[in-house]
């Protein structure tokens, strides 16, 4: 984006990536559907990137979800609105876009040097007084040195790292005196620990649990839990039984506090609701009506439709006098403690939370230490839920780097 906005105002642009082709994990977001942005009304939209919001907006007001539409759409790809008011490409691919904006990129004269691996700082005294410090290079024919008049780096976070993004940029900032948050998994899954016979915290499901359930979806609950701070967070939705925990869009929304909590307390309780859509008064007479001679199992079948996995986590998760007592069980059905012990690793997260701070930039994304370097993309320190909120900011933060490099660049500084 940056690229697009440099050579649009007549610069020569020179990208290097370290992978033998760009965009690679923009494919993979294409995989499961491309959730370029959301439909929702701005306010909203800005309060996804919660604390960070002040530094997010003027980015986002300058190339916000509408101007990311009108851009796919000068590509040739059109854009819907799915039924959660997350939008999507008309064919919900991300390959048509990226081919399409690579051979506009080229047009417009962007130089792309493929398996070019970033590697640190050159040597200073080389570059010009006021430039950028010179770039090294690692290549398949051996270092390579370039200087420019500014560098925009967009090195992503530290996620899916055979994807190119490997977070090895930070101590290369960090010793130029530029501030680092810690990178952190976002959207990310968690192991899961239960009480064991002896009452003491058993990592993961049981054998049997696991054999059977891993991989289930389960299908319209809902979430609730504490953020630090006390907070009280509930949201509807899906996840997944893994082999250790859980993952999935639900765990994925609460995974910021939920990570947060764990740092803080060494683990988190969120409650799943199984009957989001009925009462806990309907649950509870549902449940205590006389059952006769049928078991428990068919008794939550036929009153709750509870069955499967759902059925099987109660099992898993609550002591056999819980499950005996309907007052308790029709509260657990409501309020199911599940406890989060670790965040899965960074590498298998969906984003990176931590990066360069706000603090260490100026208004137009450069270091203020390093004069001349730019940063955008989540290498940036922000994080945001799944919906669209992750690629918009990218592309937001791109497009307001590549604006605050031109300046840089045809300014007079003298
Ligand atoms: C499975 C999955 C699905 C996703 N789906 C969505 C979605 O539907 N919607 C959404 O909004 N977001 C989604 N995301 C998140 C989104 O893809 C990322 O937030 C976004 O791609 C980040 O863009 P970026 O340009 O900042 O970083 P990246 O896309 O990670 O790109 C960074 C680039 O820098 C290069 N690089 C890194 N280090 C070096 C180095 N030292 N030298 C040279 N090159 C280097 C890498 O090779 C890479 O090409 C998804 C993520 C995953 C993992």
């Amino acid at each position: 984006m940056a690229a697009e906005v440099l050579a649009a105002g007549g610069v020569q642009v020179d990208l290097f990536d370290a992978m033998p082709s760009v965009g690679r994990k923009f494919l993979l977001a294409g995989k499961g559907g491309l959730n370029l942005t959301h439909n929702e009304a701005l306010d909203g939209f800005l309060g996804r990137y919660a604390e960070r919001r002040t530094f997010v907006e003027p980015m986002l007001r300058a190339f916000g979800p509408q101007a990311l539409r009108t851009w796919a759409q000068g590509l040739g790809v059109s854009t819907f609105v799915g039924s959660s008011g997350r939008v999507f490409p008309s064919d919900l691919r991300a390959a048509p876009l990226l081919r399409a904006w690579l051979h506009r990129l080229r047009v417009a004269g962007v130089r792309f040097h493929m398996r070019h691996r970033w590697t640190g700082w050159g040597d200073s005294a080389v570059a010009a007084a006021d430039a950028p410090p010179t770039l090294r290079f690692g290549t398949p024919a051996g270092e390579v040195h370039a200087c420019a008049d500014a560098v925009v780096l967009a090195l992503g976070g530290g996620s899916w790292a055979r994807l190119g993004s490997d977070g090895a940029w930070v101590p290369w900032l960090a010793a130029r005196g530029v501030a680092v948050a810690a990178l952190r998994p976002s959207n990310c899954g968690f192991d899961v620990a239960r009480a064991g016979v002896d009452g003491a915290l058993q990592a993961g499901w049981t054998e049997h649990f696991r054999s059977r359930f891993a991989g289930h979806p389960m299908k319209t609950v809902a979430l609730a839990m504490r953020a630090p701070g006390g907070r009280a967070l509930a949201q509807a939705g899906e996840f997944v039984i893994t082999q250790g925990g859980v993952e999935g869009s639900l765990v994925y929304a609460l995974s910021a506090p939920a990570r947060d909590t764990i740092a803080h307390d060494g683990q988190a309780t969120v409650h799943i609701d199984l009957q989001p859509g009925r009462t806990a008064e309907f649950v509870r007479d549902e449940v205590a009506r006389p059952r006769g001679s049928r078991s428990l199992a068919t008794h939550l079948k036929s009153r709750l439709g509870l069955d499967g996995v759902k059925a099987a986590l109660l099992h898993e998760l609550l002591p056999r006098e819980v499950i005996a007592d309907a007052a308790r069980l029709a509260a657990a059905i409501k309020a199911l403690p599940l406890t989060l012990v670790a965040a899965r690793p960074i590498d298998e997260a969906i984003s990176t939370a931590g990066g360069v701070r706000f603090e260490a930039l100026d208004d137009a994304l450069m270091l203020r230490e390093l004069p001349g370097v730019f940063c955008a993309g989540e290498m940036l320190d922000w994080e945001a839920p799944t919906g669209g909120y992750l690629l918009t900011a990218c592309f937001a933060s791109g497009a307001a780097a590549g604006a605050g490099a031109l300046r840089w660049v045809t300014s007079d500084r003298d």
